[in-house]
C-alpha cells in the first residue's frame, strides 16, 4: 500500500492543469518538479521554490506558491510575463534575467551567458541560447546569440537545464553530467525533433523531458532517440 499513498501524496500537492510533475532525489533532499505548462516551470528544493519563465496563461499563478527566485530566459511575452511575476513575487524574492531583459524586471539581478551566481543556495548558470537555423522573413534569428539565456541549475549534486528557446547550438552540446534537460521544440522558434535528437545525444542527459512544443509530434522523438537508451524520454501531457 505505501507506495499507493505516496503517489497519492505527489498528485495532491501538483498545481491544477501541470503537464508533468516528477520528483528527483539530490544529496540535500528532494527536488520537486513541476512543467506548470509550455516553457514555465517550477522546482521546489529544501524549501526553497524557484519559477523559471512564469507565464499567466498556462498557470494560475495566483495560487501557485510565492517565488524565493524567478528566473527568466529571454524577453518574449511567453517567457517575461510581469503579470505572472507579480503575482509571485515578494520583498525576499530575487530575480535573474538575461541580457536582453536588463531594465524590464524591476531589482532583478542580469546574468550574460557565461557567468554564474548561487542564490537560495542554488547555483545558476547562464549558457547562450539562440538560434542558428530558424529566422524571421527578415533574416534576423528569431533569438539573437546573447540576448536570452539557458539555465544551468544545481541542486547540490544535481544539474538540470532548462533550455530557455534555443536550438541545437554548440555551447548546450559542450554541456557535461546534466541529469535532466528541459528542451524546447515548437516550430519555427525553437527545435524540429531532428535538431533535440541531435542535442540529446551529445549532451546525454539521464532523463530528458521535451517542452515548450506547440504543436511538435513528440512520438517523433521517441522514434529518433529509440537507439538511445541511456537518455530516457519522459513526455509530458497538455491537459
Ligand atoms: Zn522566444
Ligand atoms: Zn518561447
Amino acid at each position: 500500500m505505501m507506495p499507493i499513498l505516496l503517489i497519492l501524496a505527489a498528485t495532491a500537492s501538483a498545481p491544477q492543469g501541470a503537464w508533468y510533475q516528477d520528483t528527483f532525489t539530490t544529496k540535500e533532499g528532494a527536488l520537486q518538479v513541476v512543467l506548470v505548462g509550455h516553457g514555465s516551470l517550477m522546482f521546489t528544493w529544501k524549501g526553497v521554490t524557484v519559477h523559471v519563465d512564469p507565464w499567466s496563461r498556462v498557470g494560475n499563478y495566483a495560487q501557485l506558491p510565492k517565488a524565493d527566485l524567478i528566473l527568466i530566459t529571454h524577453g518574449h511575452r511567453d517567457h517575461l510575463d510581469p503579470e505572472a511575476i507579480s503575482l509571485i513575487r515578494t520583498p525576499a524574492t530575487e530575480l535573474v534575467v538575461c541580457r536582453s531583459c536588463e531594465g524590464k524586471v524591476e531589482g532583478a539581478k542580469v546574468l550574460a551567458n557565461g557567468q554564474s551566481l548561487t542564490a537560495k543556495g542554488v547555483g545558476i548558470t547562464a549558457v547562450p541560447a539562440y538560434n542558428l537555423v530558424h529566422r524571421r522573413e527578415n533574416g534576423q534569428p528569431y533569438h539573437e546569440k546573447g540576448d536570452g539565456n539557458a539555465y544551468v541549475l544545481t541542486f547540490a549534486d544535481l544539474k538540470v537545464l532548462v533550455a530557455g528557446d534555443t536550438e541545437n547550438v554548440p555551447e548546450l552540446k559542450e554541456l557535461k553530467g546534466i541529469h535532466l534537460a528541459f528542451l524546447p521544440m515548437n516550430l519555427p522558434y525553437t527545435m524540429t525533433p531532428e535538431m533535440v535528437a541531435d542535442l540529446a545525444r551529445a549532451l546525454r542527459p539521464k532523463v530528458l523531458v521535451p517542452y515548450h512544443f506547440g504543436t511538435s509530434d513528440l512520438q517523433q522523438l521517441v522514434s529518433l532517440l529509440a537507439d538511445l537508451p541511456e537518455v530516457e524520454l519522459r513526455l509530458p501531457r497538455k491537459p
